[in-house]
């Protein structure tokens, strides 16, 4: 049986990015081969609505805000729990994530400042999964995925 392996849904095409489109990367599609995808965007899993403005995390307490300046913290909070019982719900033991997002980033994120500028970190949703024993990919490292398979 394939592996079940979580991934960022707009990796695959799906357009749930802020501005409404997506990330596509067809390696990443290509992965269904292999592995059982399953898709999750935790901003639309925590009810904010496609377009949306911007987030980024803020400060110690790593609160979410808009560009405009509006709080959506809870709604964070909410999209990664429900994409962390997706993850359990199908046994998934790695996800393979949109690097730097304050949802799916893991190492480096927005700085919170809107200016492009990255900082050490992890998004909401990569944390709480992390915490949880999964093991997290950047779209970046599938080199790291395929020793995975090989060992
Ligand atoms: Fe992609 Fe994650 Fe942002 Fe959703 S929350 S658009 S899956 S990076």
């Amino acid at each position: 049986e394939k592996q079940a392996l979580l991934v960022s849904a707009c990796l695959l095409g799906i357009n749930c990015k802020y501005s409404g489109g997506n990330n596509f990367k067809e390696e990443i599609l290509n992965l269904k081969g292999k592995y059982h995808l399953i898709p999750v965007c935790p901003e639309q899993l925590g009810g904010l609505t496609t377009p949306r403005n911007p987030v980024e995390l803020r400060g110690e307490e790593r609160s979410a805000w808009t560009s405009c300046g509006v709080e959506v913290t809870t709604a964070f909070i909410k999209g990664a729990e429900e994409t962390l019982k997706l993850a359990q719900l199908f046994g998934c033991k790695v996800a393979l994530l949109k690097e730097n997002s304050p949802s799916c980033g893991f190492g480096t994120i927005y700085d919170g400042s809107f200016s492009g500028q990255k900082k050490e970190g992890m998004g909401i949703t990569a944390e709480l999964l992390h915490q949880n024993g999964i093991f997290i990919l950047g779209e970046n490292q599938l080199s790291v995925l395929e020793e995975q398979i090989n060992e």
